[in-house]
């Protein structure tokens, strides 16, 4: 089939090459042209793993092409999927200005049926908007061509998002039942027959609840985290561990043990901004998301954790303090770096005076990039890049890890132990075990896990 792709980021870039590898004559546009100029000479402007071969493989095949030419990118797809950003707006509300930029587009150069593919995180009602916005910019120049909105929300996961997209948990569509849109349902089975060849993923639904189910399923892991975050707090008060509270809940299957791990907070573009938005919408229907507001603050404040941890033992003044600092991106698998709980981890150091030696296996220009922007020049003088995680820790007082990279699960603890000018962790993530760490003669901090490192 025909497919256009608008915004070629990490969701449409990824949308794209793996529809194309189902041997679909896919485009992808961005309004970026250096993104477009580094893709067309066979770069990838996002490190996420497997995308790289998948690109290359279906651009040879020549059902792969990046273009900014807006004109022939309408002309191309009879499905024109909309997967531009949305980030929020000053007032968290999702900011819709480059989808219904998105849409006009589509409205003012296509001249024959269409189905519009909302695939970016969008609002309950985005779809009428995107209607409005097409049928406006028709309208305008007295066209008389159809088409349909469909709502396909993305569910990939930054890290795994080729296998996700290739693999999915589930598709949702939602669709309207009117002639345009009975047809284009046809057309979005027909497009993802090749992911139910196992078993039926696919579910069928009206536009609203499409949207709407997105929203759902990111507040709700949101609010995992946050719910095992305050509890991981309250464990380190009480003297509990929260691994074993974890392993104790996790094991009955109405709760399960999938994303209850605490740790220093949930970052990246999609929680954040999907928490608030979904807040700021059921304001516009006055009614008051308190859980929401809740694993907001609690994420907000998780984020601080690490560093007062830092703080209570090291004092409030950490001028002349060095720390080693193992993990950048807002997660493993990825370079990342939106809303990364390290910026924050890293501010608080800074701020109170220390310098920082810091390494991540792949987000290291990113780093740069925005770390430039959060630190003034002074701050960023206390800053070393490292070229590996064992060079962060030459006389640094402690080691701190912010993000679970594979990597740093069996470092060689002797070698941290002898290059620490003493032997301490700060472990974010909860990586290590504490009795383990203890023998080894390290003093531990995990998030929620002080019942085993009192001594
Ligand atoms: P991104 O910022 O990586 O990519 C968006 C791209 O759209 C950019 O390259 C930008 O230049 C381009 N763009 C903006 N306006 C355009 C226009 N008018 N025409 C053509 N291109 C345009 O964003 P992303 O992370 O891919 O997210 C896209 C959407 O998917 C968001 O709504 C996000 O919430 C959602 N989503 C993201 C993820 C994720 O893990 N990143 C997962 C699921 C859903």
């Amino acid at each position: 089939m025909k497919i256009t792709i608008i915004g070629t980021g990490y969701v449409g870039l990824v949308t794209g090459a793996c529809l194309a590898e189902l041997g679909n004559d896919v485009f992808c546009l961005d309004v970026d042209a250096k993104k477009i100029a580094l893709l067309n000479s066979g770069g990838i402007p996002i490190h996420e793993p497997g995308l790289e071969e998948v690109v290359a493989r279906n651009r040879a095949a020549g059902r792969l092409q990046f273009s900014t030419d807006v004109a022939a990118s309408v002309a191309h797809g009879t499905l024109q999927f909309i997967a531009v950003g949305t980030p929020p707006d000053e007032d968290g509300s999702a900011d819709l200005q480059y989808v219904l930029a998105a849409a006009r587009n589509i409205g003012r150069h296509m001249t024959e049926f269409k189905v519009i593919v909302d695939k970016s995180t969008v609002p309950v009602g985005t779809a009428d908007r995107v209607r409005a916005a097409v049928q406006e910019e028709l309208d305008a120049r007295g066209a008389a061509a159809t088409f349909s909105v469909v709502s396909n929300p993305e569910f990939l996961k930054e890290g795994a998002a080729v296998e996700d997209f290739m693999r999915p948990d589930r598709i949702v569509i939602g669709y309207d039942r009117t002639p345009e849109g009975e047809r284009a349902h046809g057309l979005m089975k027909k497009l993802y027959t090749p992911f139910n060849r196992n078993h039926e993923r696919t579910f069928w639904m009206d536009v609203r609840s499409a949207e709407f189910t997105k929203y759902a399923a990111n507040a709700m892991l949101a609010t995992r985290i946050s719910f095992m975050n305050e509890l991981a707090n309250l464990a380190d008060q009480v003297g509990a561990d929260i691994e074993a509270v974890r392993h104790g809940i996790g094991s009955d299957p109405r709760i399960g043990h999938s994303f209850l791990y605490a740790g220093a907070g949930y970052g990246g573009s999609c929680f954040p901004k999907d928490v608030q938005a979904l807040e700021r919408t059921a304001r516009l229907y006055d009614q008051d998301l308190l859980i929401l507001r809740a694993v907001e603050a609690v994420n907000d404040k998780q984020k601080l954790v690490l560093g007062q941890k830092v703080v209570k033992r090291f004092g409030e003044d950490l001028t002349g303090r060095h720390f080693a600092v193992w993990g950048l991106a807002f997660k493993p698998n990825t370079d990342d770096m939106r809303e990364a709980p390290a910026r924050v981890l890293l501010k608080q150091l800074l701020d109170a005076g220390a310098s920082v030696a810091v390494y991540d296996p792949v987000a290291m220009p990113e780093a740069q990039r925005v770390l430039a922007l959060d630190l003034d020049a002074a701050q960023l003088a206390r800053v070393r890049f490292a070229g590996s995680p064992m060079d962060t820790l030459d006389a640094a007082d402690a080691l701190v890890i912010v993000t679970e990279w594979k990597a740093f699960r069996s470092p060689d603890f002797d070698l941290i132990k002898a290059s620490l000018k003493q032997a301490v962790i700060f472990d974010g993530r909860n990586l290590f075990e504490p009795e383990v760490m203890a023998e080894a003669g390290f003093e531990y901090h995990g998030i929620g896990r002080s019942i085993l490192t009192r001594s």
